[in-house]
């Protein structure tokens, strides 16, 4: 069996091991210490978000969101119908209906021109997902809201050091953009910590609420900073807060994040440049930056691409696809209103990621490439 080349290889910087080891020293590894401090910082200075709070996942900033917005049962929340379960678990778990939008022809993101006819008046947010660290039309999303008086929460957990650029000139990282952003620091991600995520809070209206139910619906936040002199269950909450050494592996990761950016441009270039002339690769919209967070083709059926996956796997290459669109999920089938989603159910169908991280050499790479061409040549 030829070497294998995984999907993805976790890449560590080195200083990884060092900082816990500083955190567990320094004899406070709960939540809320220097390196959580030092990366809420990071996050505030480098991109505006007006106040980080670190989370254990993405799916817990998800879950705070949902809280922050006081959904009531009945309430909706229009999304897409292809991203990752959390997207719409977190809203569902607040007894909120899902309104799934459809994909754009030209990118999975979310079909902005298609959202206003989804909105009602139960419609309390929108959540643009943005796929591959590709932005959605925020102008035309936050147009939509302030319109129709909504939230928008960014799914930002694929968007790190991303950008979008509005029509006046200004550019804006996305997760700053939205009331509210989520980011995930999974270790299939760009920066990681294993598991991992923020909540990006930038509307302030929303701070002082957000550190309560971060802390398990205690004022202790406050309480330590001096503000109350003593600290009590104030609203509801959870535990969504991070360990130290949680903190500590996510500041070794964000010191290097030029270095991991560069790579991964080089490696997502390089795939682009052998490829384009094979598939119709994705376009990156004017208004858009990209963050080489993943490389994906379009096969053009299911059949062809279950047959591509097949030959990857015969010279132990790992490829792989998602998401299973989640309006004709098993879960939210008989919920969805039935309309008919063809770009997410394409996409669905046909996308194939190809391994890309840190480590992934320029042999690897070759090969990679190699098996596809072979392919198209025998199919
Ligand atoms: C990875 C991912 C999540 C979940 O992140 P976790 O940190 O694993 O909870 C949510 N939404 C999208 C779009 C993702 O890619």
């Amino acid at each position: 069996m030829p070497d294998r080349i995984p999907f993805n290889k976790p890449y560590f910087t080195g200083k990884e091991t060092e900082y816990i080891e500083t955190a567990v020293k320094s004899g406070h590894i709960s939540g809320n210490g220097e390196y959580t401090q030092k990366c809420h910082q990071f996050f505030e200075s480098k991109w505006g978000i007006k106040k980080a709070l670190l989370t254990t996942s993405c799916t817990d900033a998800l879950e705070m969101a949902a809280i922050l917005l006081n959904l009531q049962a009945g309430d909706e929340v229009i999304m897409p119908s292809f991203t990752f379960v959390s997207t719409a678990n977190a809203f569902v778990l607040r007894g909120a209906k899902i309104v799934f939008c459809d994909s754009r022809e030209d990118h999975p993101g979310m079909d902005e021109n298609t959202i206003e006819a989804l909105i009602t008046e139960k419609t309390v947010a929108i959540v643009p997902v943005h796929y591959a660290g590709v932005a959605c039309d925020m102008e035309k999303i936050m147009g939509l809201a302030k319109k129709h008086g909504l939230f928008v929460v960014e799914d930002a957990a694929q968007a790190i050091d991303s950008y979008y650029t509005f029509s006046d000139g200004t550019t804006k990282a996305l997760g700053s953009i939205g009331h509210l952003a989520a980011f995930s620091f999974h270790e299939t991600k760009n920066i990681i910590s294993g598991e991992g995520g923020m909540l990006a809070i930038n509307d302030e209206q929303f701070i002082k609420r957000a550190e309560i139910i971060w802390e398990k619906g205690t004022n202790r936040s406050a309480f330590f900073r001096g503000e109350v002199n003593k600290y009590g269950w104030v609203d509801i909450g959870s535990s969504f807060l991070p360990s130290e050494v949680i903190a500590a592996f996510l500041w070794a990761q964000l010191e290097n994040l030029e270095s991991i950016q560069n790579r991964r441009k080089i490696i997502w270039e390089r795939y682009h440049s052998l490829l384009h002339n094979y598939f119709n690769l994705i376009t990156i919209p004017k208004y858009a930056t990209n963050n080489f967070h993943i490389f994906y083709i379009n096969c053009n059926s299911n059949i062809e691409r279950s047959k591509l996956i097949k030959k990857f796997r015969e010279y132990n290459v790992i490829s792989v696809f998602h998401y299973l669109s989640l309006h004709s999920s098993r879960y939210y089938k008989s919920k969805h209103d039935g309309r008919e989603l063809v770009n997410c159910d394409r996409y669905s169908d046909c996308l194939l990621r190809l391994p890309l991280f840190f480590e992934l050499t320029e042999m690897e790479q070759n090969k990679v490439v190699e098996i596809i061409k072979n392919f198209i040549k025998e199919n």
